[in-house]
């Protein structure tokens, strides 16, 4: 039976509400998927409402952006409890980085003669985990780039005029963080760091998951990760990394098995 793990809702960069996304999920006969939204736990709650009302089981999730000095890492905790207070403080002190972030690049582009508010930008994204795709969104509607790429490779990109840095725990700090909040650790899409040299550290902090399937990864990198979740008793996991109507990617593009949610969810915490 099919289960969606990787998908962003309107609580970070996502077009879709959790209750469009269970009531999508419903339709195409997926049984399962997690919310993973970056850095936010807010969307889980009424995930699991909708998931409820439309008979879909929900996976509480979230995608931690983490960084090496050469590299951003991405890792998602399944099934974290999101009212564990280790957990809350550290997500209230990305927020606020990543708030404080959006005025900062809304300085830089106005520095750079560009029209743009602050303000705009909490507008697109509802304000919970603000990030650069809303700030691409604003500059679209303003007239200002003409796609979202654009917005990317002229501003917002990494070294471009506009990028600004915010608040990121190490991956080996997300990992424990998770762990300590009774959840999972996985290395999302790990071809897209193309970091794998980190990989053994993270298995020695606590990593008990690779994000096998993804639909940016080729058949060698499949190959090549199935091959170290055998040798190291990880669970491979999969997702579409859905966000919503604004990318070509559609929900349960990727899926694995039912199975291995139950794995997922026995491994949580501190758990071996
Ligand atoms: P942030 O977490 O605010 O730094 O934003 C990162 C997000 O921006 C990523 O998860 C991607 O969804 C998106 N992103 C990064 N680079 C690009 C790009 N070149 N074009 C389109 N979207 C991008
Ligand atoms: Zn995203
Ligand atoms: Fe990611
Ligand atoms: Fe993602």
């Amino acid at each position: 039976m099919p289960a969606d793990l990787h998908v962003h809702t309107t609580f970070s960069d996502g077009t879709d509400t959790p209750l469009e996304i269970a009531e999508k999920a419903s339709k195409i006969g997926l049984t399962a998927f997690a919310i993973t939204d970056h850095d936010v736990v807010d969307g889980i709650p009424p995930a699991l409402e909708a998931g409820k009302r439309f008979g879909v089981r929900v996976v509480p999730g979230i995608e931690f952006t983490t960084e090496v000095p050469d590299a951003e890492i991405h890792i998602i905790g399944y099934f974290i409890d999101i009212g564990n207070a280790g957990l809350k403080s550290t997500l209230k002190k990305i927020q606020e980085s990543r708030h404080k972030r959006i005025h900062k690049i809304v300085e830089k582009l106005n520095m750079s003669g560009i029209d743009i508010k602050a303000r705009e930008v909490f507008e697109l994204s509802g304000g919970s985990s603000p990030g650069r795709p809303h700030v691409a969104r604003a500059l679209l509607k303003g007239g200002v780039v003409r796609s979202i790429k654009d917005a990317f490779n002229k501003y917002l990109g990494w070294k471009g005029p506009a990028y600004v840095p915010h608040y990121k725990l190490t991956p080996v700090e997300a990992i424990r963080l998770i762990t300590a909040s009774g959840g999972t650790p996985v290395y999302a899409h790990p071809a897209v760091s193309n970091y794998d040299r980190i990989i053994p550290d993270l298995i020695s902090s606590g990593l008990k998951g690779i994000e096998v399937y993804y639909p940016g990864h080729s058949k060698a990198d499949v190959k090549r990760y199935l091959e170290i979740v055998d040798k190291h008793g990880l669970i491979a996991t999969g997702g579409s990394d859905y966000h919503g109507k604004m990318k070509e990617i559609s929900l349960g593009t990727v899926t694995v098995d039912d199975e291995v949610v139950d794995r997922l969810e026995s491994a949580g915490g501190y758990s071996r």
